[in-house]
């Protein structure tokens, strides 16, 4: 098959031709990649940035963010049929350990990571297990939902959690309506009833906010927790989830915090510095946010399905993947690039 490999750091990947995956294991599935999402993390994979962290040997097929049609399963795979239209989840879990059987696949001891740590999905063909097949509504075609893999995870895992805190009458303030926060935004819409301050400082990503649920918009423009407080008599939100979490971000959206108000941290770059006795005096509290469980994948499926969370792409063929990865670079994608081999 042809696939998409990087054969060293800091070099364009080369498309090669390569041996189609084997199933391993009983609990293997083959899938046939329908589309992989291009993510800001591939350009940090070429550049070297996670060689230490994944250890992975070189050269190997990049692409974490994969959705397409069952090949071929494993002896001891039920429920699949080949041909049914797939979406993965991003790591291939054990099933075995604690936190897999806690439903906390992010954390599965013995995880793999397709496109991070082993072969990925910028192929015609991957290799993952039956604990990573969600199921996709006819409806849903694989290339238009593949980004939301690991991307849309993520927000929905972050705003899943903060909506199940939330009661009607509150208020949460999200920053960022970019790529993880529009589809935050949809997620928030569709799951809470309570009230949703965007804040961002493109009026252009407000305006896109405001057509996707947003009740208030503030621009981010130095008074944003100011604004925030006069929209909530001065009390501040009961959370404020953070898609950005650098470049200022953290310092304002601490400042929006109501007393016993939470902090969810989703975007990352930035260090927060927050004064102890202001944490213990108020009780706010700070949660980080990786990537998303399973049922996490298959209830924002389900969001996808009732056409209530839609995430605008640009498709390439996998020939074109360099065009896609300097498109990435180069700030010229609207929405989320994705491979179509
Ligand atoms: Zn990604
Ligand atoms: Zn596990």
């Amino acid at each position: 098959m042809k696939a998409v490999r990087l054969a060293a750091y800091d070099t364009k990947p080369e498309l090669v031709e390569v041996p189609d995956p084997k199933i391993e294991s009983p609990l293997d599935v083959i899938v046939r990649v329908g589309g992989a999402g291009v993510c800001r993390t591939d350009l940090h994979i070429i550049e070297g940035q996670w060689e230490a962290k994944s250890g992975v040997a070189l050269p190997y097929t990049i692409g974490h963010e994969n959705a397409g049609w069952v090949q071929e399963v494993g002896s001891a795979v039920t429920g699949l049929r080949v041909g049914d239209p797939v979406i993965l989840h991003p790591l291939v879990t054990c099933g075995l350990c604690r936190a897999c059987r806690s439903g906390d696949d992010v954390h599965c001891d013995t995880s793999r990571f397709p496109g991070i740590d082993a072969d990925g999905g910028y192929a015609e063909y991957l290799r993952t297990n039956a604990r990573a097949v969600v199921g996709l509504d006819p409806t849903l075609a694989p290339a238009d939902v593949a980004a939301l893999a690991d991307a849309g995870l993520t927000a929905y895992h972050a705003v899943a959690k903060a909506a199940r805190h939330l009661r009607p009458g509150d208020t949460a303030v999200l920053i960022g309506a970019g790529g993880l926060g529009h589809i935050g935004i949809q997620v928030f819409a569709a799951l809470s009833a309570a009230r949703m301050i965007v804040v961002d400082r493109s009026s252009d990503a407000l305006a896109l906010a405001a057509d996707l649920g947003a009740h208030h918009t503030v621009l981010a423009d130095g008074d944003e927790a100011a604004a925030v407080r006069d929209l909530t008599a001065g009390n501040g939100a009961e959370a404020v989830i953070d898609f950005v979490g650098e470049g200022g971000a953290l310092e304002a959206g601490v400042a929006m915090l109501r007393r016993a108000g939470s902090y969810y941290v989703v975007g990352y770059g930035g260090a927060l510095t927050v004064p102890t006795i202001d944490i213990i005096s108020a009780e706010i509290n700070f949660v980080g946010n990786l990537v998303g469980s399973y049922t996490d994948l298959v209830e924002l499926m389900v969001l996808a399905a009732q056409d209530r969370v839609r995430l605008h792409t640009a498709k390439y063929p996998m020939h074109e993947f360099a065009t896609a990865l300097d498109d990435l670079a180069a700030g010229r994608v609207r929405g989320r690039a994705v491979l179509v081999p």
